[in-house]
């Protein structure tokens, strides 16, 4: 399986799923559909399967475009966010297993951003086909939306900090190695507010100024890994003493929604 990630509207991301063997693609959090289309019939394939993390319109904006080309297309979501997803055809709850190309993924319920977020881990695996040298999926890969930004996470438009913080735990107990994909470019600016709280850890300034270099030369910071935001990022660091010092709590719910209060004022 292929995974490209395609920029798309000021600072999204759409990832595409391609698998050569079958010709056939899924794509995740689609906001617009030319590009998508694009790289569909840049591959000659076809879209048999669309993936959405939660109902905001940069994600979900082409499902009715891309369904009027495909109309094959199964298009899963949140069993919580029925009604607010164009199109949907299936509905998905914690711990369900969907598969694209033969690959499987995990479902993961992670409320917080708004309140049906869903997330899909395709866990390390083999190339379902398994007469190709390639197409083993050697690491994790992790499709997370607006949950888990690299250095920060998701607003909580819908949610409350102890959701959240329950939503990023399910990710922090996956491989390190496990690479995060998610749905935009924020990564400069968390680090720099992430400076503010967790300024002593030298991972973290190490990172901010691989990123602010990356940046110049407009390359992406998409995908992380679980393991580098374990690292440096705050919002996967609640129960880190020193963050829990500046803070001045040892609650780790509290400490969360103290950082996420901060972050939103920075
Ligand atoms: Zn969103």
């Amino acid at each position: 399986m292929e995974i490209l990630r395609l920029p798309v509207l000021d600072d999204n991301y759409v990832f595409l799923l391609f698998d050569p063997a079958t010709k056939t693609a899924a794509v995740v959090d689609p906001a617009v559909h030319a590009p998508v289309l694009e790289a569909l019939a840049d591959r000659d394939a076809t879209l048999v399967t669309i993936f959405n993390t939660h109902h905001h319109g940069d994600h979900v904006g082409a499902n009715a475009k891309l369904r009027a080309q495909f109309p094959d297309v199964e298009i899963y979501a949140s069993e919580a966010d029925r009604g607010r997803i164009p199109g949907q055809t299936v509905a998905l709850n914690e711990g369900d297993r969907v598969s694209f190309a033969g690959y499987e993924a995990e479902v993961f319920f992670v409320p917080g951003h708004t309140r049906g977020h869903i997330a899909y881990y395709f866990a390390p695996q083999a190339n379902p086909a398994g007469n190709l040298e390639t197409g083993d999926l050697e690491t994790g890969e992790l499709f997370c939306g607006d949950t888990l930004f690299a250095g920060g996470c998701g607003r909580l438009f819908e949610g409350t900090p102890a959701q959240m913080l329950d939503s990023l735990s399910k990710f922090r107990s996956l491989p390190d190695s496990t690479r995060v994909w998610c749905a935009h470019e924020y990564t400069e600016s968390n680090l720099r507010f992430a400076l503010t709280v967790d300024g002593k850890n030298r991972a973290l300034s190490d990172r901010a100024i691989a990123v602010r270099a990356m940046r110049s030369r407009g390359e992406s910071t998409v995908p992380s890994t679980i393991g580098l935001e374990k690292e440096t990022n705050p919002f996967m660091r609640w129960d880190d003493l020193a963050i829990q010092a500046l803070l001045e709590t040892s609650d780790p719910v509290r400490a969360f929604a103290k950082l996420r209060g901060r972050k939103d004022m920075f």
